[in-house]
């Protein structure tokens, strides 16, 4: 499989509705591209168009140099792995493996040799004479992948197929589909609403919004340079903490504040931030783990800017706490260390880490600084 290409895809249903609009987006081989976005932004009818089981209302669909707009499912040489998916009940697990194998003719010493090449690859060899209702759900979903990959398919696509695990082998199956990934040397393409999915397996994440693409880039630059303030807000967890500011410009330096702080930025940053302060007022972004504390204060290696709060209340999580408090009417969270043994109503010390804030236009949510961090980026990467 090259490269998979959709222009302008557009999906309206018979009711009308418009569930995807306007896509535009390119797949080159061998990538695990993921389409993440909140429940009902269009993920799976992207994928479907994708797979051929929903048909395009507009623009083009390409695998290489070939339209397939109007090609059945079975002609687009690519398997797939439901949320719901279904296995043989009365078969064992062997006879699940090599069906898909077995009604093509394939031959019974090759279908061995490919269904114990995949049990191993998914670590199912002790439960080959099993039927699935004696199978765990970690099993059951490996067994499903199993099916899918047996006949070497150049493109997987996967619908939310860890929803019905629970949280401890969702964390398994994330391993195992990274390494099987990488073993496979497949393109696949994977709808999930879990942005800790779509951030620990894909190579590129397609965020996805009111049937729209949002951004498309690799994990760690939709962390550090969302493009807008829906981006930012759905990646990341704790969300990302937003704090309404006043822009003012004076001659030397444009001055952003609020009760609670003030911070000075030079004039010539005026240049990457077109629309700042054109309505006098910005949105500050600050992630909860960039409130700093003092046993991580040396990790700031820029500007900080020292604020001391009240804890409202406060969650473990081991060896990190969550604790929050207010900024003038927005309730904030901070992740800190543990050793911070803050109690409700006691005050501490933070940090904002300067080089990690990001500020929003409030009536867009464009990221102002978005232009700015890329060639801050590049910049860094020519100079290593
Ligand atoms: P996601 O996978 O992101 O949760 P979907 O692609 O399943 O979202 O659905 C996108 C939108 O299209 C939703 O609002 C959904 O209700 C709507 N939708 C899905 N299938 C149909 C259909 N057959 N007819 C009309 N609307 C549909």
């Amino acid at each position: 499989m090259g490269e998979i290409v959709l222009k302008n895809v557009t999906k309206i249903y018979e009711d009308g509705y418009h569930a995807v609009e306007e896509v535009n987006l390119q797949i080159k081989p061998k990538e695990f591209m993921i389409l993440v976005g909140p429940s009902g932004c269009g993920k799976s009818t992207t994928l479907r168009m994708i797979a051929g089981l929903e048909d395009i209302s507009q623009g083009e669909m390409w695998f290489d140099d070939k339209l397939v707009n109007f090609l059945e499912p079975g002609e687009r040489e690519l398997a797939m792995v439901f949320q719901n998916y279904a296995l043989y009940p009365n078969m064992t697990v062997y006879k699940n493996l090599a069906f898909s194998l077995e009604i093509r003719g394939v031959d019974k010493k090759e279908v061995k040799k490919k269904v114990e090449e995949v049990a191993k690859l998914l670590g199912l060899q002790e439960v080959l004479h099993r039927r699935p209702k004696a199978l765990s759900g970690g099993q059951r979903q490996r067994v499903a992948i199993g099916n899918a990959i047996i006949r070497n398919p150049e493109l997987l696509l996967m619908d939310e197929p860890l929803s019905n695990l629970d949280a401890k082998l969702r964390g398994q199956m994330r391993v195992e589909l990274k390494k099987l990934h990488e073993s496979l040397g497949n393109t696949i393409i994977y709808v999930t609403h879990d942005q800790i999915e779509a951030m620990t397996l894909g190579t590129r994440i397609v965020v996805m919004n009111h049937g729209r693409i949002q951004q498309v880039d690799t994990p760690e630059r939709i962390y550090n340079n969302p493009v807008n303030q829906f981006v930012a807000g759905f990646i990341g967890s704790p969300s990302m903490n937003f704090l309404p500011m006043q822009v003012k410009s004076r001659p030397e330096h444009v001055e952003i504040s609020s009760e609670w702080g003030m911070f000075l930025y030079p004039k010539y940053m005026t240049k990457w931030l077109a629309s700042w302060g054109k309505h006098g007022k910005v949105l500050l972004g600050i992630r909860p783990e960039h409130f700093v504390d003092e046993y991580h204060l040396n990790e700031i290696t820029g500007d900080s800017y020292e604020i001391q709060v009240t804890v409202k209340h406060k969650e473990l999580l081991g060896n990190e706490v969550l604790i929050y408090f207010d900024l003038g009417d927005v309730n904030c969270c901070a992740r800190v260390d543990a050793k911070n043994n803050v109690s409700a109503e006691e005050s501490i010390r933070l940090w904002i880490d300067l080089a990690r804030i990001h500020y929003f236009d409030e009536r867009t949510g464009a990221n102002l600084l978005y232009a700015y961090r890329n060639q801050e980026e590049k910049e860094r990467r020519e100079r290593a």
